[in-house]
């Protein structure tokens, strides 16, 4: 039988996990085609670096730049996937300025 994927220890470190978005990696191609009504926005002030966001976003556009935590607007598709992760609250759904 095999195991509950739960089951399995990862070994990977934080460290372990590339520096840079999926595009940048050469993973996505092609940029959004405009259609995202919201997207998250960071409050430097809250945020404390910990990249639990761009470990749970299932994009891979968020990274972290000169210290800073940034999101790749061009591929972001708007999930709120990184407002909910986010424990310090440091992530706001802003609607889309069309
Ligand atoms: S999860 Fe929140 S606190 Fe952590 S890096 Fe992302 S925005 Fe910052
Ligand atoms: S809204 Fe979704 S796609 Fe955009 S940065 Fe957050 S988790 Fe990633």
């Amino acid at each position: 039988m095999k195991p509950y994927l739960r089951s399995i220890k990862a070994k990977w470190t934080l460290q372990d996990y590339p520096d840079n978005t999926t595009y940048e990696a050469g993973y996505l191609i092609s940029k959004n085609a405009g259609w995202r009504s919201i997207r998250p926005v960071i409050d430097t002030k809250k945020c404390s670096g910990c990249l639990q966001c761009y470990l749970h976003c299932p994009d891979g556009v968020i990274s972290k730049r000169d210290g800073a935590v940034a999101i790749d607007y061009d591929f972001c598709k708007g999930c709120g996937i990184c407002k909910r992760i986010c424990k310090l609250k440091a992530i706001e759904m802003e609607a889309e300025s069309k």
